[in-house]
Formats: C-alpha cells, structure tokens, sequence
C-alpha cells in the first residue's frame, strides 16, 4: 500500500496520489491551501523549476524579496508569543507563516495576526501561572481567569466607570 505522503496544511485530509492532493485543494479549499509531500518538501501543486540561469536568478531573488518582506513583521509576532507554551507557539507561528504565504502580500496577513492577538497576549502570560499551579491546560485557564475577572470586584468598579463617562458623552 502507498503512503498516504501528501498532506493538506487547512484540514486533516492525506492522500498518496498528487492529482488527489491538486483536487481536494482546488475543490475543497478553492486553492486557498497547500498540499505538502511530507518525504520531499515539495507542493502537489508545485510549478516546475526553471533551468535557464537568467529565470533561475529570478527565481532566487523572488524568494529573497518575499522573506525579507515577511520577516520584520513575523519576528514581532515571534516575540509577543514568547510566552505561549512551546507546542502552541510553534503551531501558531508556523500555522501563520503558511497562511501569509497563500497570500499576495504576505506581511499584511502577519500584521493582521498581530493585531488580532496583541489584546490577548497579557491574559495568556498570566494564565500560565494559573495553569501550573492548578494543574490545568491553558486554554482552560484562560478561561478561568477570564470567569473570575468577570466576577471581580475590579471588573465592577470599571464598568460602573465606563457606563458614568458613557452617561457623560450622551
Ligand atoms: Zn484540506
């Protein structure tokens, strides 16, 4: 029997078979996702490589340019995830950095990501703790720290600010 080597990066689908892998991407995915042939790195849907030198240094400097764009952006993402426990963060990064690449301008996705993220980052430093002391996964104690802010009286007491300024505006 085959091995199942081409695996999609958007779902859990496997294939042995190239054209089964280009398929299930284009039907499934609309071609917004990638299809990795796990023994050599290369994409079911890969272009062919170019021979002639001039279109080969092309090729390379395409490249540069696209990583050189991306890594700015991707080396801040990198940094406010520090503290995200290591399997999480390595997904998350590299979850991202295939996403920005399915894109036609890849740092935009990245900085997009970061603005999405950035308002989370300190309750996930914080639940870190939590999760060690308590013994529980994070994103379980995300959620209980989230639930006992909600309850706390320092939750109240901003709240009753905001709902004072919002009676001021009106
Ligand atoms: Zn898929």
């Amino acid at each position: 029997m085959s091995e199942n080597v081409y695996e999609c990066n958007s779902c859990l689908y496997k294939t042995p078979r190239r054209t089964n892998a280009n398929r299930h991407i284009t039907l499934i995915h609309n071609g917004i996702a990638i299809a990795l042939n796990k023994k050599t790195g290369k994409l079911s849907s890969q272009k062919p490589i170019t021979n002639h030198k001039s279109e080969v240094d092309l090729e390379t400097q395409i490249i540069y340019d696209i990583f050189n764009d991306i890594v700015t952006s991707f080396e801040r993402l990198e940094f406010l995830v520090r503290f995200f426990p290591e399997q999480m963060r390595v997904n998350f990064l590299s979850d991202t950095l295939i996403e920005s690449l399915l894109n036609t301008e890849p740092h935009k996705v990245i900085n997009e990501k970061i603005k999405t993220i950035q308002n989370e980052i300190p309750i996930v430093k914080l639940s870190n703790y939590i999760s060690a002391r308590k013994k529980l996964e994070l994103p379980v104690a995300i959620v209980f720290l989230k639930e006992l802010v909600v309850n706390s009286p320092a939750y109240e007491f901003r709240k009753a600010q905001k709902e004072k300024k919002y009676q001021l505006k009106v």
